[in-house]
């Protein structure tokens, strides 16, 4: 089929939308997904291992029922307070299908995770980005007047890394006139956030993800929490079977047994982040403050940069033209070996400049 007769049968609104596909080369060095550097829990690993032939040949739990009373226990709440998906990437897209009409208004501060707007137009809605406050803190007011239905805020921020202040977030949530989505997928390096609280507020769904501190990004687990009506739409729009039968059980597993490791994993990633930025500040380089397990580090011209790191076996993300902050480099925290590595390699490719 030629390009031309595939564009005449898409619905219009996907032609512009282009497909995912950053530069996702192999590269022995890879700090480009802010996924958990440290490996897998090892439970996980081992139920992974484990799951019975016979478990392949069935259909999972429609629902995934164990795994919702597992993140239920972690969270703190009542199990119908929980939804899961196909990596919380999944749980965005069926929350912003099932909350918001055609046509309606999505509104988020900018930069922030490049899927929202992608999710937000395969579902005939309307992204609308606002300038973040000084400081990076989420400016209210801003989000507020654009009226949207939806406002999805995401704290710590990718790819900035930079945490809403919770006066910010709870001022969005008493005024929104609809739905807040708050993305906290780099909640755990944080340390607090809104998951439990959800439940008691009808219009606020909290996403977390088990792709990032939990070191399960292969596996594709995503989940919100919510009052149990919101989290009845969103799984209404998310369908059955989402959720891997592999998948569930790792993830039990991990949340039943790896919670100590994933805990420390966190205190490395953040005490790798914390020395990697004294590091790039000694190199002359700035930094965002981050409250999540990567850095993003305006340079100028940063795919080049980026580029040259690659010819070292080093893998970033880069970006240009981020609003408010120009060109830069996102940067996952890990290991001693691999931010040296890193740190050598930026050394040359900023010395070409
Ligand atoms: C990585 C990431 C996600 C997606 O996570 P998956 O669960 O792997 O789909 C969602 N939101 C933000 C902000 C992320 O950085």
């Amino acid at each position: 089929m030629t390009a031309r007769s595939s564009l005449a049968i898409a619905r219009a609104g996907y032609r512009d939308i282009a497909l995912y596909a950053p530069d996702r080369a192999a590269c022995a060095i890879d700090l480009s997904d802010n996924t958990n550097l440290w490996g897998t829990p090892p439970a996980a690993a081992r139920a992974a291992r484990d799951t019975a032939a016979a478990a392949l040949t069935r259909y999972p739990a429609l629902y995934a029922s164990e795994l919702k009373e597992a993140l239920a226990t972690y969270a703190g709440i009542a199990t119908e307070c929980v939804v899961t998906g196909c990596g919380s990437d999944d749980v965005l897209d069926s929350a912003i299908r099932a909350l918001a009409e055609p046509g309606s208004r999505i509104a988020y501060a900018e930069p922030t995770f490049a899927m929202v707007p992608v999710f937000a137009r395969m579902n005939g809605i309307e992204p609308v980005g606002v300038p973040f406050a000084p400081g990076f803190d989420i400016d209210p007011d801003a989000l507020l007047a654009t009226g949207a239905r939806i406002i999805y805020l995401c704290s710590p921020n990718n790819p900035t890394g930079t945490a809403a202040t919770r006066a910010a977030v709870e001022r969005v949530l008493d005024r929104a006139p609809g739905v807040v989505i708050l993305d906290e997928a780099y909640g755990e390096f944080l340390g607090h956030g809104f998951i439990a609280s959800a439940p008691a507020r009808e219009n606020l769904l909290v996403t977390r993800t088990m792709s990032k501190a939990f070191g399960l990004a292969g596996l594709r687990i995503g989940w919100a929490t919510g009052h149990p009506s919101l989290v009845r739409e969103v799984e209404k729009s998310r369908g059955p079977y989402k959720v891997s039968a592999v998948a569930e059980r790792a993830a039990c597993a991990a949340l039943g047994e790896d919670l100590d490791w994933v805990r420390a994993r966190v205190a490395d990633a953040r005490a790798a982040r914390d020395r990697l930025a004294s590091a790039l500040r000694a190199m002359g380089l700035a930094p965002l403050p981050s409250a999540a397990n990567f850095l993003l580090v305006p340079v100028a011209d940063a795919p080049a940069v980026a580029r040259r790191l690659r010819e070292c076996d080093v893998a970033v993300r880069p970006f240009t033209a981020l609003p408010g902050i120009g060109d830069a480099l996102r940067v996952t925290a890990g290991p001693e070996p691999m931010m040296d590595a890193l740190l050598r390699a930026l050394r040359e490719a900023v010395a070409c400049e």
